[in-house]
């Protein structure tokens, strides 16, 4: 028996691995591949993405390590997965292929193609669940149909998903057999920044197994005991940071899900509020596998054709961070420097793009995507179509968040404008989240000038907050 396990982006690991595991209790040869794809690698493709082509391709070097220090390899070959994955199998002679099933359009469109052309030659390609801790289409409403709200979702998940216990990483790894003869094209090495063309951002979160698992840790021993409160409070390291660990999967959903189970056993609150995230997850997935659609329409089709302004100076001056709302600011510049955003900046910098700038909120989740490490179809969608208010369990979309009072509650010292927007820093908490309220005597002790040092703001709020009422108001009637 000669099984290929084919590693793909979203399980860069040993430790629970079931392909990799399944392979190796059938005691035959097992052979590690990754497909280096243009799709992604291409240096024109990986400088749209670098950020988490940075953590892909960390994560990567890791896992060759960790493969060679087991007696075996992981060995790379570039192409379309779609041509190069077939052929390997015929020049293996290989019995089997294995890998992860991914559920995004893309993934999807790929493995049919290839389980046809595996087919051809007799080779079954199997799949394994594994992405989520729910199996697709597990979690069904009573009538058997998909949820399009969460809070039910949660309770039927709840009720039916069973968590099993995560595998240990292999200790030992057979010898990988030899390359057959003529195979092209075999890459001596995994790829590195340097071949894709990508700057390195020395401000990311590490990549691979051993960085994803520490931080889980960390986070488990520290902050997770406060998380009820700590989740909202922008200024603080008061949430996990293993999102890009999890769409990578340098940590299995299974294991955090187990071990954060265990540590937390002692702050029931803390679980309950963290684990319902990670049910968000699984909700986000089950609507990307049951309604591909929404990575390209509105979920509410009564938002089709809604008219969206084009304002290329606004939309620019919301990616760069110059907006004069210095909450919306921070998240824009975190966002570039850092290729994470936390959560609440997340909400309140969707819903000032999408309804007080009245600009299309799929530009938004584009740019999101772009830079964001763990730039996530499924997560990000949600998180937009929610925020712009037409997707599932989307909050009322006459619900505007307003990003002074917003900057006011869950900033209350200013710790996370502070950072971001360092020209703002010497302005008192009072006024740090509406420089153009504080007395003139203020704004010249902190060196700031309006217009000059930090912007004015680029629209009213009250005035946008109506202009979009208006719009959807007209929009909803008459759809
Ligand atoms: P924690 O608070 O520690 O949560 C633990 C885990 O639960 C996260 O790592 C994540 O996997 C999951 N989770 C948390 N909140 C959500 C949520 N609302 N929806 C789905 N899963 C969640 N998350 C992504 O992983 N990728 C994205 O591309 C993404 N884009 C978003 C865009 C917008 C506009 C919004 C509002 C949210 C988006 N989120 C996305 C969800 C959320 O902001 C991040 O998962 C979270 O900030 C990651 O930080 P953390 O790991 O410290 O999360």
């Amino acid at each position: 028996m000669r099984t290929i396990v084919w590693f793909r982006g979203k399980d860069l690991r040993l430790a629970d691995h079931e392909p990799l595991a399944d392979a190796l209790a059938r005691r035959g040869d097992v052979v590690p591949i990754f497909v280096v794809d243009p799709y992604f690698f291409a240096p024109e493709r990986a400088r749209e993405l670098p950020h988490r082509m940075q953590f892909l391709v960390d994560s990567l070097a890791e896992l060759a390590e960790n493969v060679a220090e087991r007696g075996s390899r992981l060995t790379f070959f570039g192409g379309k997965s779609v041509d190069v994955v077939p052929k390997l199998a015929h020049a293996y002679r290989a019995d089997r292929v294995v890998a992860y099933r991914w559920s995004e359009p893309i993934g999807v469109d790929r493995d049919r193609r290839i389980t046809a052309a595996l087919a051809r030659e007799g080779i079954p390609f199997d799949l394994f669940e594994g992405e989520t801790l729910a199996k697709p289409g597990e979690v069904l409403t009573g009538a058997g149909e998909p949820f399009s709200v969460f809070t039910p979702f949660a309770r039927a998940f709840a009720k039916v998903v069973e968590i099993g216990k995560p595998l240990r990483a292999p200790a030992a790894l057979p010898k990988a057999p030899p390359v057959p003869a003529g195979v092209r094209p075999l890459l001596t090495k995994a790829p590195t920044l340097e071949s894709i063309g990508v700057e390195r951002n020395e401000h990311l979160v590490a990549g691979g197994e051993k960085a994803s698992r520490d931080r889980l840790r960390r986070f488990l021993k520290g902050p997770a005991a406060k998380y009820e409160t700590g989740r909202n409070e922008m200024g603080i390291e008061g949430t996990s940071r293993i999102s890009q660990d999890l769409k990578f999967g340098t940590l299995s959903a299974r294991y955090v899900w187990t071990t954060a189970k265990d540590a937390l056993d002692e702050h029931p609150k803390a679980w309950r509020v963290w684990s319902n995230e990670l049910v968000w997850r699984e909700f986000a997935y089950d609507v990307l596998r049951v309604r591909p659609s929404v990575l390209t329409k509105p979920f509410r089709s009564a938002w089709k054709g809604f008219p969206w302004r084009r304002d290329e100076k606004a939309w620019r001056a919301w990616c760069e961070g110059t907006t004069g709302y210095p909450i919306v600011d921070a998240s824009a510049r975190q966002l570039l420097a850092e290729g994470f955003v936390h959560n609440r900046a997340r909400m309140i910098s969707a819903s000032f793009l999408a309804k007080h700038l009245l600009v299309d909120f799929r530009k938004g989740e584009a740019h999101y995507m772009k830079f964001l490490t763990d730039g996530d179809w499924a997560n990000n969608d949600l998180g937009w179509q929610w925020s712009a208010g037409c997707g599932v369990d989307a909050q009322p979309w006459f619900r505007v968040f307003n990003p002074v009072g917003q900057g006011k509650r869950f900033d209350v010292d200013g710790a996370y404008v502070r950072r971001w927007v360092p020209e703002l820093a010497r302005l008192s908490n009072r006024h740090i989240h509406a420089p153009w309220e504080a007395p003139e005597a203020e704004l010249a002790r902190a060196g700031v000038e309006l217009g000059k040092t930090y912007p004015r703001p680029i629209v009213d709020l009250a005035l946008a907050r109506g202009r979009f009422l208006a719009a959807a108001e007209g929009h909803l009637a008459h759809p």
